[in-house]
């Protein structure tokens, strides 16, 4: 089982067919280890392009969606910007947002590094993805919140960029307001529970806010508020 070359092969497939595109998000892929944010008994199926269980019914996004959705927020998901993300489930998406905005190799040496604030509504998952973090030395960069993530986090607003990673029946409106309206970012899956979802791209400049659908899609269902 060579896990580095599985990788390498599945990057190459990604570039091949236009998933994968800008520089920055393809180091984060190669830097960010999928393998340590999986149960063990997965560990080699880590780069096999598919969703995989994590408990608690919930999956980890299939690589190709990681792309996708890094791609979509482009360029707002840049060094120094601040990212809120709705769904931690295994951190592995935090932390390769952690690793574009705050790369490991400009720790200590720059100064307005980004940061990751990811809401999670189910505890034990909130537990899971805090100890994958901190073993892939992302703790730092990436703040877990127990919460209802379809209020967005106020706290911290406004957000350069906002990721949301299950599909809830509308967009819930207090993220488009946390979103910065200078070229703010929000990607995010609507449409029916387990049904027909489409991805969906906000974009904010200033007074205006621009709705792109990025085509179909199957999530977990967002629940909460303006959730399920
Ligand atoms: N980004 C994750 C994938 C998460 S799956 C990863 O990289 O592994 C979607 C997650 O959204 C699940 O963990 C689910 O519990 C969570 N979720 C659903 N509704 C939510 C809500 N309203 N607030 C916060 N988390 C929510």
């Amino acid at each position: 089982m060579d896990l580095e070359r599985r990788k390498r092969e599945l990057l190459d497939y990604y570039k091949r067919f236009g998933y994968a595109k800008t520089e920055k998000i393809i180091k984060a892929f190669l830097k960010v280890p999928r393998e340590e944010f999986i149960p063990d008994e997965l560990r080699n199926r880590a780069y096999v392009d598919s969703p995989l269980p994590i408990g608690n019914g919930q999956t980890i996004s299939a690589p190709h969606m990681i792309f996708i959705m890094c791609e979509a927020l482009e360029p707002a998901l840049d060094v120094g910007a601040k990212v809120l993300e709705i769904g931690a489930g295994s951190g592995y998406h935090a932390a390769v947002c952690a690793e574009i905005v705050a790369p490991t190799e400009l720790l200590g040496k720059e100064e307005n590094l980004g940061h990751v604030y990811t809401v999670e509504r189910i505890p034990k998952l909130a537990e899971f993805a805090r100890k994958n973090l901190e073993k892939t030395g992302y703790a730092n960069r990436v703040t877990i919140i127990v919460g209802d993530g379809t209020l967005g986090l106020e706290d911290y607003a406004p957000y350069n960029a906002i990721n949301v990673t299950a599909a809830g029946p509308q967009i819930p409106p207090p993220l488009i307001d946390q979103l910065s309206p200078d070229g703010g970012r929000l990607i995010i899956p609507v449409g029916e529970l387990f049904g027909f979802q489409k991805l969906i791209l906000v974009i904010k400049e200033g007074e205006k806010v621009i709705r792109k659908d990025l085509g179909g899609v199957s999530f977990v269902p967002l629940k909460g508020k303006y959730g399920w």
